[in-house]
């Protein structure tokens, strides 16, 4: 992906991560090395997944309750296959985030319970990836959610004030970015990466060499213009304190 940012490398370890992403294989995809790079170095890492993912086949007779249900397993295969500490689904029908204050609260609510450094998930301002793709309306809808929730919701005592103690997000890292600007070396948890993806058979090429080779040529891409072997891009907002 293009970047008119300096691109630089983000290389706190969090002490709690915490990811927000709208399906069930979208931070293995976007963000899984990064996870799995922390969790090894000792941070707290928890991922929060929006929807079922019934609607994600191409097969017009695949059964979206099934498919949802499969991809409980998926999402906890591939969780585990990073190591990351909890993993939650909030079951949303597939396709259908909503702009909706109880969705707000469920955020709020779990920002200020697991007190995360780094947040991560969408970027809700990408819309087209050149003429060729736009992006799914549960990412934008995802990403602004979460964005709403970490400011100012999270960090104000008087938003939410039942949804526990306010907290302030130092770190926000999102991801399917017009303009990454930071990247996180995943030379040490590529193949944890790879692993994590491949566990999201429901929603993969029957190859799952493809899937490997596919993930690993993105992240040798990203790390290129950073100087290390494989990387995730991201577009990093600092807040203010
Ligand atoms: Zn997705």
């Amino acid at each position: 992906m293009s970047t008119s940012q300096p691109a630089r490398l983000f290389s706190l370890v969090p002490e709690r991560a915490l990811a927000v992403y709208a399906h069930p294989d979208d931070a293995d995809v976007s963000c899984g090395g990064s996870l799995a790079r922390w969790g090894a170095a000792g941070a707290e890492v928890h991922l929060v997944v929006l929807t079922d993912g019934g609607k994600g086949s191409e097969d017009p007779a695949a059964d979206s309750t099934s498919l949802a249900a499969t991809r409980v397993l998926e999402v906890q295969a591939g969780a585990a296959a990073l190591g990351i500490d909890s993993v939650e689904l909030l079951g949303i029908p597939d396709g259908e985030v909503p702009e909706a204050a109880w969705l707000l609260e469920q955020l709020v609510e779990r920002i200020r319970r697991l007190r995360p450094d780094v947040v991560l998930g969408h970027d809700p301002t990408s819309v087209f990836f050149g003429s060729v793709y736009v992006n799914h309306r549960d990412h934008r809808a995802a990403g602004w959610a979460l964005l709403d929730a970490v400011a100012p919701a999270s960090a104000m005592p008087l938003y939410f004030p039942q949804a526990g103690a306010a907290h302030k997000v130092p770190h926000v890292l999102l991801s399917g970015t017009m303009t990454p600007d930071a990247y996180v070396d995943v030379s040490d948890s590529i193949e944890a990466k790879v692993a994590a993806v491949r566990c999201h058979a429901s929603q993969l090429e029957d190859d799952p060499e493809w899937v490997s080779k596919t993930v690993r040529r993105r992240a040798e891409e990203d790390g290129r213009g950073v100087g290390v072997r494989f990387a995730e891009g991201f577009r990093h907002l600092e807040l203010d304190a």
